[in-house]
């Protein structure tokens, strides 16, 4: 099994990375930015809400996160699973930690792509512009930066210290190709 876990501030490639890696392995691509961002197109009652929450910058819930996670693997887990951006709070890691226990699996590789603010603010504006996404302007990536730093960085530092052997940082200020065949060589060894 291939349990993969991505990590790393928002813009710092960890979508681009997950999608490669999954095409190259073959494993399905759970990325809840990606599931959230349709279930706002739905227009309902929750759709406002998420929509309100994601276009600010804050985490959505983590109840809702959860439950979306646990629907998703339950189908679609036969020879691993990519996770790219979550868990992002520590009890998101608990709830993941619970459920993978109870069905006998285990996290295989952790790759926490790492890059400053400064570069990272560059691209996320230029994603903007290329993607329209509501959350890219530079307001909220702030506010997105901050949630990392206080939320994220804390579940990502859990597993560097827990699980040391299965947590490798990447460089993300390297071109993508680098980034890509960084990661292969680490899942070939
Ligand atoms: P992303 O595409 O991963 O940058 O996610 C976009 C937005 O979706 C985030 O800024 C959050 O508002 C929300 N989101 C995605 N994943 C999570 C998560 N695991 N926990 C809470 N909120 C999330």
């Amino acid at each position: 099994m291939n349990n993969i876990i991505f990590f790393g501030p928002p813009g710092a490639g960890k979508g681009t990375q997950a999608k490669i890696i999954s095409n190259h392995l073959n494993l399905p691509h759970l990325s809840t930015g990606d599931i959230l961002r349709k279930k706002i197109n739905e227009k309902d009652d929750l759709a406002k809400k998420l929509n309100e929450i994601m276009s600010s910058g804050k985490l959505v819930s983590d109840d809702i996160l959860n439950s979306i996670v646990a629907s998703r693997l339950e189908s679609n887990q036969e020879n691993g699973f990519i996770l790219d951006g979550y868990p992002r709070s520590l009890p998101q890691s608990e709830f993941l930690n619970n459920y993978l226990k109870r069905i006998s699996e285990k996290i295989n590789y952790i790759f926490d792509i790492q890059i400053n603010f400064s570069i990272l603010k560059d691209r996320i504006l230029k994603r903007s512009t290329e993607e329209s996404r509501e959350d890219d302007k530079f307001e909220v990536l702030e506010t997105r930066y901050k949630e990392y730093l206080n939320t994220t960085e804390n579940v990502s530092k859990f597993y560097r210290e827990s699980q040391p052997d299965i947590y490798f940082e990447i460089d993300g200020s390297l071109q993508i190709e680098e980034i890509t065949m960084k990661i292969t060589q680490i899942l070939k060894k």
